[in-house]
């Protein structure tokens, strides 16, 4: 019997929602944190180093190496190589938790170094995935943490990968869900924010009120599991309960049902292929009404921005999510409106050099060239307010 790893844990985007969870699960398991990585120096991070006072630290900004508290002095770095160090510690489950395309070089470091990686950051697939499946054919692991990927995971599990039929991916469906465009022009940062079901950072709350995470999540999907895109689809089941299925070939379809609660698929992550008593109950279905509807891809044409980016492949889903990188930001400040977030990536996207990424700078600099476009879309929303 193969009983779990034990691998010591190292946490990229310590400080953030995802970052926060799993260090709390990893206390919980008893599994030793080497390393926690931040963007910045906060109290947050202070607190956590003292109460791990073995981990290495780094933090990606340079420009914070000043007034360290004792706690910190003597085990910290700066700078994003810093961050690929702890990326590459000998042994490590490297949980990647950053927030953006900031998390893919970390990703790669800690695939070249033959480490495990837990992906939270799903913008590691979305905007590098044919660097990371190179980088998988020479070394290292990928294991799902997104709730719906370790949903497909489990389902997946023991199963021959030719009898699968479709992933079913399913949504929340939002804040928004059932409004119609025009209600959409005059929503507020706030209410975009006010994410029914689940707790999360604030882009990707945005993200999930323009379905756009999913759209994120079909392109991680695809890459995870090596399925092409016709054959993943996305359900809205707002309950949240049922965090995604799989439909085989013979009819039968697999589901993974629990809690809205990202610290379920984050110890999954950490004792995989085993499992370990958890605090959160499992969902009593009885007396639950679960419902599935299909999502309005005309109010929310990000989902199919989203396929249609994929199906392009190269750097266009790089594009993809600096633009959206962008023009959230945008929403968020007041400078454009809700609708405008799909109208800034529509247009980057549109027209965008098409061409295969080989390195990382391929994909930096689609980033660059995209984000320079998104901002110069934004602007042109602004002046028709
Ligand atoms: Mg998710």
């Amino acid at each position: 019997m193969g009983g779990p790893a034990l691998n010591p844990v190292v946490v990229l985007g310590a400080t953030g929602s995802i970052g926060r969870q799993t260090i709390e699960v990893a206390e919980r398991l008893g599994r030793p944190v080497v390393g926690l990585a931040a963007g910045h120096v906060s109290d947050a991070l202070i607190g956590v180093a003292a109460a791990h006072p073995d981990a290495a630290i780094a933090v990606a900004n340079p420009a914070e190496s000043h007034d360290l508290p004792p706690t910190l002095a003597g085990r910290i770095a700066f700078g994003p190589d810093a961050v690929l160090e702890l990326a590459g510690i000998p042994g490590a489950t490297v949980v990647n938790g950053i927030v953006g395309s900031a998390g893919l070089p970390p990703t790669l470091a800690a695939l070249a170094a033959g480490n495990e990686v837990a992906l939270a950051n799903k913008e590691s697939l979305v905007a590098g995935g044919p660097l990371v499946a190179a980088a998988l054919e020479r070394g290292g692991s990928l294991i799902p943490v997104d709730s719906e990927h370790s949903a497909i995971w489990q389902c997946l599990a023991g199963e021959d990968a030719a009898t699968v039929a479709r992933l079913i991916v399913t949504a929340s469906g939002g804040p928004f869900r059932g409004r119609t465009a025009t209600e959409l022009e005059t929503v507020t940062p706030a209410e975009a924010l006010a994410h029914p079901t689940w707790e999360m950072g604030p882009r990707i709350t945005i993200d999930s009120a323009t379905l756009m995470n999913k759209a994120f999540e079909v392109i991680e999907a695809h890459w995870l599991f090596s399925i092409p895109y016709d054959r993943i689809d996305v359900v809205v089941h707002p309950q949240s309960f049922v965090h995604s299925l799989v439909e085989f070939i013979d009819g039968t379809v697999k589901a993974e049902v629990g809690p809205p609660d990202m610290r379920k698929p984050i110890q999954y992550a950490l004792t995989h292929p085993g499992r370990r008593p958890a605090p959160h109950p499992a969902v009593d279905l009885v007396g639950r009404t679960l419902t599935f509807e299909t999502p309005d891809r005309a109010v929310f044409p990000c989902l199919e921005l989203g396929y249609e980016a994929g199906r392009r492949g190269g750097v266009a889903t790089a594009v993809l999510n600096a633009a959206d990188e962008v023009a959230v930001e945008a929403f968020l400040d007041g400078t454009i409106p809700f609708p405008a977030i799909a109208r800034v990536v529509e247009r980057t996207l549109d027209g965008f050099p098409e061409r295969e990424p080989t390195s990382l700078d391929d994909v930096l600099d689609a980033d660059r060239e995209a984000r320079h476009r998104a901002r110069r879309a934004v602007r042109d929303e602004a002046s028709r307010r």
